[in-house]
C-alpha cells in the first residue's frame, strides 16, 4: 500500500511515494516557482500512483486550525506569490484521500519520532538550522499546535559581547534566526557557511546562539530528545560545541542523567539524516491514514 509525502520548501519541493514503515519508493524533486505550476508537477507525480493518504510538511506560517476557513492555507509568507494559498485544496481537488498537513519541523519532529532518532520517546524536539531556523515539538506523544503552531527559531537570544552583527530576520532583526540562520552566517562573515569550515570562531559563535536556544527549549519543554537538522548542521564541529553551551547555560540545574552524562545521545543529528523532512511527511500521512 503506498503512501504519498511532500516537502514543500520556500526553494524547493520533493514529492516521495512510501510506505507506513518510513520506506521511501520513489522521488522527484523540482524548484518551488509559482504555486499553479509548483502544483501541477505535485499533481502529475501523484497521478502515476494509488496513494492512499498523502502527507504534506510545508513551509510556513500555515493555518493548522481545522475550524478555520483558511484550513490548510499557507497564510503570511514573504515568498513571493505564496501568502495565502490553499495547498490542502489544491491537493484534496484532485486526490480524495486522507490529508495530514503540518509544518515542515512538525512533519521532521514525527517522523524521527516514528522511525528516526528520537524512537519509542513520547517527546521530543526537531530543529533545522537552514536558510531559516525552525523547530517542531512532540510533547506528551503529540505534535505542539496550539494558537497557530509554535515559531521558536525568532526566540529572543542574548547577544555574545563581541558580536556587531545587526541579525538578518525581517521582522526582529537579531532574533534567533536573525543571528543563526544559514544566511545570517553568509552576512555575518561574507561567505557560506560551508566555507567557513576553518573557522573556529564562526562556529564557536554560532553553537554560541544555538546552546542558548536550545537550553531554553529544554527548561520549557523538557523533551525527552533534541534533534538538530537542516544545512548549517552539515557542519561537522557545531554539535559538540552547541552541547557544551546548552550545558554552560544549564549550569547544572536540570537534573538529569541523559543532560548531565549522555548529552552525546541527548542532543543528536537527525537519525534519518536528509531523509528527515519526506519521511516526516509520510509519518503524517500514515498519521493522516490512522485517524
Ligand atoms: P533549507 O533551509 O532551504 O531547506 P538547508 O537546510 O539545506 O535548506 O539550509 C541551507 C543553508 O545551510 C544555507 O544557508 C547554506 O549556506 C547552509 N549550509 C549548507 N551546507 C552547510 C555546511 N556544510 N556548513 C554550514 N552551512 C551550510
Ligand atoms: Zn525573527
Amino acid at each position: 500500500m503506498y503512501l504519498g509525502a511532500i516537502e514543500a520548501g520556500g526553494t524547493k519541493f520533493v514529492c516521495a511515494i512510501g510506505d507506513r514503515d518510513g520506506n521511501v519508493h520513489e522521488r522527484v524533486t523540482f524548484p518551488t516557482t509559482t504555486p499553479e505550476e509548483t502544483f501541477g508537477q505535485v499533481i502529475e507525480f501523484f497521478n502515476h500512483y494509488d496513494v492512499k493518504a498523502i502527507g504534506i510538511g510545508t513551509f510556513g506560517p500555515v493555518d493548522l486550525n481545522r475550524k478555520s476557513r483558511t484550513y490548510g492555507y499557507i497564510t503570511s509568507t514573504p515568498k513571493p506569490y505564496w501568502s495565502n494559498v490553499d495547498f490542502v485544496g489544491a491537493i484534496t481537488k484532485h486526490f480524495d484521500v486522507p490529508i495530514g498537513f503540518d509544518t515542515d519541523v512538525n512533519a521532521a519532529a514525527l517522523g524521527e519520532q516514528l522511525w528516526g532518532a528520537a524512537k519509542g520517546k513520547n517527546s521530543c524536539i526537531y530543529m533545522t538550522v537552514g536558510t531559516g531556523i525552525g523547530v517542531g515539538a512532540i510533547v506528551e506523544g503529540r505534535l505542539v499546535h496550539g494558537l497557530l503552531h509554535p515559531e521558536m527559531g525568532h526566540i529572543l537570544v542574548r547577544r555574545h559581547p563581541n558580536d556587531e552583527f545587526a541579525g538578518s530576520c525581517p521582522f526582529h532583526g537579531d532574533c534567533l534566526e536573525g543571528m543563526a540562520s544559514g544566511p545570517a552566517i553568509e552576512k555575518r562573515w561574507g561567505k557560506k557557511g560551508a566555507e567557513l569550515s576553518d573557522r573556529a570562531d564562526v562556529w564557536e559563535l554560532e553553537a554560541f546562539y544555538l546552546g542558548q536556544a536550545i537550553a531554553q527549549y529544554i527548561l520549557i519543554l523538557s523533551p525527552e530528545q533534541v534533534i538538530v537538522g537542516g544545512g548549517v548542521a552539515h557542519q561537522p564541529s557545531l554539535l559538540p560545541l552547541v552541547r557544551r553551551y546548552v550545558l554552560d547555560c544549564l549550569n547544572g540545574y536540570v537534573q538529569h542523567a541523559a543532560i548531565l552524562q549522555h548529552i552525546d545521545d541527548y542532543i543528536v543529528l537527525p537519525g534519518l539524516g536528509d531523509n528527515a523532512g519526506i519521511c516526516g511527511a509520510l509519518a503524517l500521512a500514515k498519521q493522516a491514514l490512522e485517524k
